[in-house]
């Protein structure tokens, strides 16, 4: 199958499994510099042309002082394809990088999250999309499990704090090869954030986990990212799920392989 179709099958299927974009959303697509994010805007456009409901689409890029260079060669590539793009510098970031070079994730996030909703609000959004990648889910899961002791990975949908933004993943069914490959085959710039080069942490070593494992068992991750969607909470711990007071059990349905869903292409 082509890029493009396996590309846009994918995007399709998030999309409508998670209901994320509906007539009339003004998305802001949130652009991070690196392959994921640019590959989802170049896939929202596609869509945008063959969707049977209208939206519009920007982009932006928060600078928090970690680019390992200029990013404006991604602004640039994107205001080529027609798409406007708003570069906003977080002062409050590079303050934080400057007193506390340290900073955790958390901080870092949490800086960018206030920006993020500053400029989806200025650009009159109702809708940010992230550039999340089905690896990045997976991990997440992993993560959560093993480092947090919760059973939760990343939200395909969600909505801000005050319910002014719905927060959207395209790219939840989409693999970081097809990303890779569709920044290669359209030549796309890409600026890093230097975080992308440290080694040795908690997330770098899950993904290499992940590919280790999957080299013996393919398909690995589509199954983790099944699972997640066929959960069967009687089999787990959770009380706030279980029958404690012995209603007869729901027969056990076992659900394999990928969800067929409506989708926005022809496959
Ligand atoms: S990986 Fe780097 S850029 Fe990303 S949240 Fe953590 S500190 Fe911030």
């Amino acid at each position: 199958m082509d890029l493009e179709k396996t590309l846009l099958r994918k995007v399709g299927e998030g999309i409508a499994r998670f209901k994320m974009i509906r007539d009339g959303d003004r998305i802001a697509v949130a652009v991070s510099g690196g392959k994921d994010s640019v590959t989802m805007l170049d896939a929202l456009l596609l869509l945008q042309k063959r969707a049977p409901i209208k939206f519009s689409i920007c982009a932006f890029t928060v600078e928090q002082g970690k680019f390992l260079a200029p990013v404006e060669a991604v602004g640039e590539y994107i205001r080529s394809i027609g798409v406007e793009w708003t570069y906003f510098t977080d002062n409050p970031s590079l303050r934080l990088l400057e007193e506390q070079p340290d900073h955790g994730c958390d901080m870092c996030s949490r800086f960018r999250r206030r920006a993020v909703y500053q400029i989806a609000s200025g650009l009159g959004a109702n809708v940010i999309a992230f550039g999340h990648t089905a690896d990045d889910f997976c991990e997440s899961l992993l993560r959560n499990i093993m480092y947090t002791g919760r059973m939760s990975a990343l939200p395909a949908i969600t909505w801000s704090k005050a319910k002014d933004f719905r927060l959207i993943r395209p790219l939840v069914y989409v693999n970081e090869e097809t990303t890779k490959a569709w920044v290669a085959a359209k030549g796309m710039p890409i600026v890093p954030c230097g975080c992308s080069l440290r080694t040795g942490t908690v997330r770098r070593g899950i993904r290499e986990t992940i590919a280790e494992w999957e080299r013996e068992t393919p398909y690995l991750r589509e199954n983790i990212m099944t699972a997640m969607g066929n959960i069967n909470h009687g089999r787990l711990l959770d009380t706030r799920y279980l029958d404690l007071d012995g209603e007869p059990e729901e027969p056990e349905t076992i659900v394999t392989g990928s969800p067929l869903l409506p989708i926005l292409v022809n496959a």
